[in-house]
């Protein structure tokens, strides 16, 4: 597994390659420096971040991961989140 994205360096990685499909990717994120903007969920392409119900220690709610929606690793979550708050990885 690699590390693909993070919005610390607002740029990826790596390139997905053409005509090469990509089988599973992982998201981390760090609830704690989740402001609950959102951008993450609207712009995911899979569906595979939600928001939650829980508390982070700056009281907002942080997002989570919706096991229902598979990531496909693109990073464009990483890449839209202003508080560096997501990291990608990609089998
Ligand atoms: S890497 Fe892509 S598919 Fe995976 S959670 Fe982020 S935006 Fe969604
Ligand atoms: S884009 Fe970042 S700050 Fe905004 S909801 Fe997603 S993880 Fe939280």
């Amino acid at each position: 597994m690699r590390k693909i994205a993070s919005a610390a360096g607002r740029k990826y990685h790596a390139q997905i390659p053409k005509g090469k499909r990509i089988v599973k990717g992982f998201i981390n994120i760090t609830k704690d420096l989740c402001k609950e903007c959102h951008l993450c969920i609207h712009f995911c392409p899979k569906g595979h971040i939600m928001p939650s119900k829980e508390y982070n220690v700056q009281g907002y709610h942080p997002v989570c991961v919706n096991e229902e929606n598979e990531c496909n690793g693109c990073g464009i979550c990483a890449t839209m989140c202003p508080d560096v708050a997501i990291e990608v990885y990609r089998e």
